[in-house]
C-alpha cells in the first residue's frame, strides 16, 4: 500500500515537471534554477540557453522549443522512457509553436516543417547531428509543392529528410545514401547535386525511401508527431554514443550532464537567389581580428555549408549581393557580441530576403585569437583587464611557445621543390608526422608505436575525433575555416590545414596525389597551421620568442594581479637571459653540477672523485675547477642584474660523473683481449674499482646532497668561493648581485649547523679577501619529509626554503622518480587509483601538507622568510594555484613555462577576489 502511495506521488511529481520550455519561456526557466545562468544552460543545453536568450532580446529567431537535459536525464535512467507528461508537454509546445508560425504540423495546405538537433550544455561535435525539414510526408510534399510551385525545391528537401532521418536517426550507413546520389548525377550528365531536376530528385527521393525498407524493415514513417518522437528518442541515445562519451572523456566534459533536443521552425536558405545560408565568428577565429568571418552558399540549406561539398563564398560577398541582409546581420553580430561580450560563432539563413539566426555560441579559436581578443575586448571596455587574464587558458600561452618552422628549412623545401600544397591555415603551429589515412591507424600508431603522425582526410567527421586527438597534425582536402577538422583542431591545438583542394586524396589505394606527385601513407610531411602550408619531409623546427603584443599586454594584465613571483630554473647565462625575457623576476634555481659534465671540466671532477682520499689531487682538481665555475656565476649575475640568483650546491650521487660499471667492465675486458694501451688499461681498472667501491643500492636515498656535501667538504667550499669571488668581481662592475646558496637534500637540522657554518665562514672570509660586501643568503631545499616537518628547527639557520617537490614527491610516496612514470604510476592512473600523475602536478593531500606544515613551521621561526618552490611542479598551472593558496613567495619553473606560471599566478588571485571571466 506504502509502495503503491509512493509510486504514484512520484509520478505527479515527474508528470508536474517541466521538461519543455518554448524560446520564449527563457525568463521562466531562470526563474526554476534560482536565476543562475549557467544552470539554464545545464537545464536547457548551451544551445537551447542561447536560442532563448536571443529570442529574448529580440533577435530574429524561428520559434521552436526545447526538451530539457532533465527529460534527457529521466529517460536514459528510465532505462530509455520518456518521463511521464514529457511528451505530452512536446506536442503542446508544437501547437504553441503553430499558432505562432501561423502554420500547421503535418496540414499539406500550410505546413510547419521543423528542425531537431541535439544541444548539451557545453558545445560537442560528438554529438547526433541535425535532422531538418521533420514534417514532410507524402501528401505534405503535394501540397507544398502546389503551394511554392517549386517542385524540385520540395522534392530536395523530402530526400534530405529521408536522407538524414535515415543515417543520424536510425543509424543507416551514409556510402548507400551517397551511392544513389552520384548515380543521379552520373544518369543526368551533371557534375552537381544543383543541377539535378525536379524529377531526378523525386527518384533520388524514391530510392532513398526504398533504400530505408531494406535497411530498417520499415517504411519511411509518414506520421511527423512519430518522426519527432524518434529523432528527440535518438537525440537522447546520442548522449551516451561511444563519439559522444570519446569527446567528453577528451575535453573533460561530465558524462552526467545529458543532452537537451532543440526543436525549430524550419527556414529555408534554399528557395531561389534571394535565399542563403551561413556560417559565421563575430571575429577572425585563426587571428582574433577584429571583423566577421564566414562562408555562405546561396539558394542552399545549412549543411550544404558546413559539409564542405560546395565551395561557400567569403561573407563579405554577402554585402554586396543582399545588403540590406547584410547590414542586418553585422548589426545583430555586433549586438550579439555586446550581450556575451564574447566572440560568437552564429548560423544563419535569409529566406526570400527575411534574415534569420539559427544559432549562436561562443566561438572556438585558436590560441592567438583567443589572447587578442580578449586583450581587445578588455581595451574597447566590453570586460575588465581581469576577465581578459582569466579568459585565456594556460594552455594557449603554451601555444605561444610551440615550435614553428625554421625560416632556413622552409627555404630549403621551397628551393627543392617540396612545397606540396597551400590551404586554410587554421590552427596554427609546425607539425611533423607520418600520414595516416584514418582515424584508427592515427590512433594505433601514436598509441602503441609512438609514431608522430599527420591524419589526412577528405574531411572529418565526429567519429574521427579520437584520430585527431592523437594526431600532431590534421590535414584535410575539402571543407573551411568552421568545418569539423578546423573547430576540433583548433580546440586542442593541434596545428591544422583544411581545404587544400590541390590533393586528390584516394583512400582505397591509402595514397593521395598532388599534380604528378604520389604520396604514401607512412610518407613524412610537415604542416604549417599558422599560414597553412604544406610540405613533403620533415621540416625542422624552433620554439618561437614570445613576441606578440597582445600576449604581452595581456601577461603584463596577469602581473598586475598577482601576488605570486614568478622565478626560473636556468644553469647558464643564456637561459638566464631567455627567463628574463619572458618575465622571470629571479633565478630560483641553478643546477652547478650540470657544468661539471662539461668536456674540458669533466676529467677534474672524475680525477677528484678517484683520489678523494688524496688532499692534494683534490685540491689541485678543485683549484681548476674554481676559474670555471666562478665564470659560470658571473655570467649569471651579470643577466640577471638585480634580481636575486640561487645557485646550488652539488647534488647527485657521485657515480653519475663516472662511466656506468657495465661500460666499465667492457672496456676492461676489451682492452685486456687486445692487450691495448696498458696506461689506459690501468686508469679504467682503477675507475672501475672506484665505481664498484661507490655503488649503492638506492643511489638517490644516498650519498647526495648536504651528505655530499659535508663528505666532500672541499667541493662544497671551493663552489661558495667561486660563488662569492664572481660576486665580488661583478659588484665590481656595477651589477646588483643577489647571491642565495642554497643546501640540497637537509633532513635535520645538524646538517645544516654543520655545513652552513662552514660554507657562510668560506663566504665572508672572500668578501674580506675582495674588500666588497655581498647581500647574500644561506639557506635550503625542502625535500625530505622529514625536513618540512621539522622547518621550525631549520628555519634557525636556513634564511630561505625552496621545496624540491621532485625529490618531494618521491620521498613522500616511496615512489623512485626516475622509475615511476615508465611503470606502476600509469596503471594507477588508467585505474584511477591516484588521480593524477603526482610529479606532474602536486598531490596536494599529500605533498602539499607537507609543504603547508613546512611553510608554516618555517615563518614561526623566521616570520619574513622567502618560501619558494623549484620542482618541475613550478610551472604546473595547478601547482602554481596551490603554492599561492600556501603563501609561498615564488614559484620557479623552466624557462619556458615562466609565461604560463606568470598566467596561473595572476589567476588564481583573481579567482581568490572573486572575478569571473564572464
Ligand atoms: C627537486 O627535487 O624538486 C629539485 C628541484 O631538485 P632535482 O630535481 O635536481 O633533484
Ligand atoms: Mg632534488
Amino acid at each position: 500500500m506504502w509502495l503503491l502511495y509512493y509510486d504514484q506521488s512520484l509520478e505527479e511529481d515527474l508528470m508536474s515537471n517541466k521538461w519543455v520550455y518554448l524560446f520564449d519561456e527563457v525568463t521562466e526557466a531562470e526563474k526554476y534554477v534560482d536565476g543562475d545562468w549557467e544552470k539554464v544552460r545545464a537545464l536547457l543545453g548551451g544551445k537551447g540557453a542561447n536560442l532563448g536568450d536571443m529570442t529574448r532580446a529580440g533577435v530574429p529567431v524561428p520559434p521552436g522549443f526545447t526538451v530539457t537535459t532533465e527529460a534527457c536525464n529521466a529517460y536514459l535512467a528510465a532505462g530509455e522512457q520518456f518521463p511521464p507528461g514529457m511528451w505530452e508537454q512536446e506536442l503542446g509546445a508544437l501547437r504553441a509553436t503553430e499558432a505562432k508560425t501561423g502554420k500547421k504540423f503535418g496540414d499539406p495546405s500550410n505546413p510547419l516543417l521543423v528542425s531537431c538537433r541535439s544541444g548539451a550544455k557545453f558545445s560537442m561535435p560528438g554529438m547526433m547531428d541535425t535532422v531538418l525539414n521533420i514534417g514532410l510526408n507524402d501528401e505534405v510534399v503535394m501540397g507544398m509543392t502546389e503551394l511554392t510551385g517549386d517542385e524540385r525545391f520540395v522534392y530536395d528537401s523530402y530526400r534530405r529528410l529521408v536522407q538524414m532521418f535515415g543515417s543520424v536517426v536510425m543509424g543507416i550507413a551514409d556510402e548507400p545514401f551517397e551511392e544513389i546520389l552520384t548515380e543521379a548525377r552520373q544518369q543526368a550528365g551533371v557534375e552537381s547535386d544543383s543541377d539535378l531536376t525536379a524529377a531526378d530528385w523525386k527518384e533520388v527521393t524514391e530510392k532513398f525511401k526504398r533504400l530505408f525498407k531494406a535497411e530498417t524493415g520499415r517504411d519511411f514513417p509518414q506520421d511527423p508527431q512519430e518522426q519527432i518522437k524518434l529523432a528527440t528518442e535518438a537525440v537522447f541515445k546520442s548522449w551516451n554514443g561511444k563519439r559522444a562519451i570519446d569527446y567528453r572523456n577528451a575535453a573533460k566534459i561530465a558524462h552526467d550532464l545529458g543532452t537537451g533536443v532543440n526543436i525549430q521552425t524550419m527556414v529555408f536558405g534554399n528557395m531561389g537567389n534571394n535565399s542563403a545560408t551561413g556560417v559565421a565568428m563575430t571575429r577572425n577565429a585563426t587571428t582574433g581580428e577584429n571583423h566577421i568571418e564566414g562562408d555562405y552558399l546561396t539558394n542552399a540549406q545549412g549543411e550544404d555549408v558546413v559539409a564542405g561539398i560546395r565551395l561557400t563564398k567569403p561573407i563579405e560577398q554577402l554585402e554586396s549581393e543582399m545588403p540590406e541582409s547584410y547590414a542586418q546581420f553585422a548589426e545583430i553580430c555586433r549586438k550579439l557580441e555586446r550581450h556575451y561580450r564574447e566572440m560568437q560563432d552564429v548560423e544563419f539563413t535569409v529566406e526570400q530576403g527575411k534574415l534569420w539566426m539559427l544559432q549562436t555560441r561562443d566561438g572556438k579559436r585558436t590560441a592567438q585569437a583567443a589572447v587578442r581578443i580578449a586583450v581587445d575586448m578588455a581595451e574597447d571596455g566590453l570586460i575588465t583587464k581581469e576577465q581578459a587574464v582569466l579568459r585565456v587558458t594556460p594552455e594557449q600561452v603554451d601555444f605561444f611557445l610551440h615550435p614553428q618552422f625554421k625560416a632556413e628549412s622552409i627555404q630549403a623545401a621551397v628551393d627543392a621543390g617540396e612545397k606540396l600544397a597551400t590551404g586554410l591555415n587554421v590552427s596554427p603551429g609546425a607539425a611533423v608526422g607520418q600520414i595516416a589515412f584514418d582515424a584508427d591507424l592515427a590512433e594505433r600508431w601514436a598509441k602503441e608505436e609512438g609514431k608522430e603522425v599527420i591524419m589526412v582526410r577528405p574531411e572529418t567527421r565526429p567519429d574521427d575525433v579520437h584520430g585527431m586527438l592523437a594526431a600532431r597534425g590534421i590535414m584535410t582536402s575539402r571543407g573551411g575555416r568552421t568545418s569539423h577538422a578546423a573547430l576540433v583542431a583548433r580546440q586542442f591545438g593541434t596545428p591544422a590545414v583544411v581545404g587544400v583542394a590541390a590533393l586528390d586524396i584516394d583512400l582505397d589505394k591509402r595514397e593521395m596525389r598532388v599534380g604528378a606527385r604520389v604520396i604514401k601513407e607512412g610518407d613524412w610531411i610537415s604542416l604549417d597551421g599558422t599560414v597553412g602550408d604544406v610540405y613533403l619531409g620533415q621540416l625542422e623546427t624552433v620554439v618561437p620568442d614570445i613576441d606578440d603584443p597582445y600576449l604581452i599586454k595581456l601577461l603584463s594584465w596577469a602581473d598586475e594581479a598577482r601576488r605570486l613571483q614568478v622565478w626560473a630554473n636556468a644553469d647558464y647565462p643564456p637561459d638566464a637571459r631567455q627567463a628574463r625575457q619572458f618575465g622571470a623576476q629571479g633565478i630560483g634555481l641553478c643546477r652547478t653540477e650540470h657544468m661539471f659534465f662539461e668536456p674540458e671540466r669533466l676529467p677534474y671532477v672524475q680525477r677528484m672523485i678517484m683520489h678523494q682520499d688524496e688532499p692534494a689531487v683534490v685540491k689541485e682538481s678543485l683549484d681548476t675547477l674554481l676559474p670555471y665555475q666562478r665564470e659560470d656565476f658571473a655570467g649569471l649575475f651579470r643577466a640577471m642584474d638585480g634580481l636575486p640568483v640561487i645557485i646550488r650546491l652539488i647534488d647527485p650521487p657521485l657515480h653519475e660523473f663516472l662511466p656506468t660499471q657495465l661500460d666499465l667492465a667492457l672496456e676492461v675486458d676489451e682492452l685486456q683481449r687486445s692487450g691495448g694501451d696498458t696506461a689506459v688499461l690501468a686508469e679504467k681498472r682503477d675507475q672501475l674499482e672506484a665505481v664498484e667501491k661507490m655503488h649503492e643500492a638506492n643511489p638517490m636515498l644516498g650519498l647526495r646532497g648536504v651528505r655530499l656535501g659535508i663528505h666532500l667538504a672541499a667541493l662544497t667550499r671551493m663552489q661558495v668561493r667561486a660563488i662569492f669571488e664572481a660576486a665580488c668581481q661583478v659588484a665590481k662592475e656595477g651589477v646588483d648581485v643577489q647571491p642565495e646558496v642554497m643546501i640540497p637534500l637537509t633532513s635535520h637540522v645538524n646538517e645544516l649547523r654543520v655545513q652552513q657554518s662552514a660554507l657562510e665562514e668560506e663566504g665572508k672570509k672572500v668578501m674580506a679577501e675582495q674588500g666588497v660586501t655581498i647581500n647574500y643568503k644561506f639557506g635550503t631545499m625542502i625535500e625530505i619529509p622529514r625536513a618540512a616537518l621539522t622547518a621550525d628547527e631549520m628555519a634557525e639557520y636556513a634564511q630561505f626554503f625552496s621545496y624540491g617537490t621532485n625529490d618531494l614527491t618521491q620521498t613522500t610516496f616511496g615512489i623512485s622518480r626516475d622509475d615511476a612514470e615508465k611503470g606502476f604510476l600509469i596503471e594507477y592512473m588508467e585505474k584511477k587509483i591516484l588521480p593524477e600523475n603526482p610529479f606532474a602536478s602536486i598531490d596536494e593531500a599529500g605533498v602539499g601538507k607537507l609543504m603547508e606544515i613546512g611553510v608554516k613551521l618555517g615563518r614561526q621561526t623566521r616570520p619574513e622568510m622567502e618560501i619558494g618552490i623549484c620542482g618541475e611542479h613550478g610551472g604546473d598551472p595547478k601547482s602554481v594555484a596551490f603554492c599561492h593558496k600556501i603563501g609561498l613567495n615564488y614559484v620557479s619553473c623552466s624557462p619556458f613555462r615562466v609565461p604560463i606560471a606568470r598566467l596561473a599566478a595572476g589567476q588564481i588571485a583573481l579567482v581568490e577576489k572573486g572575478v569571473s571571466a564572464k
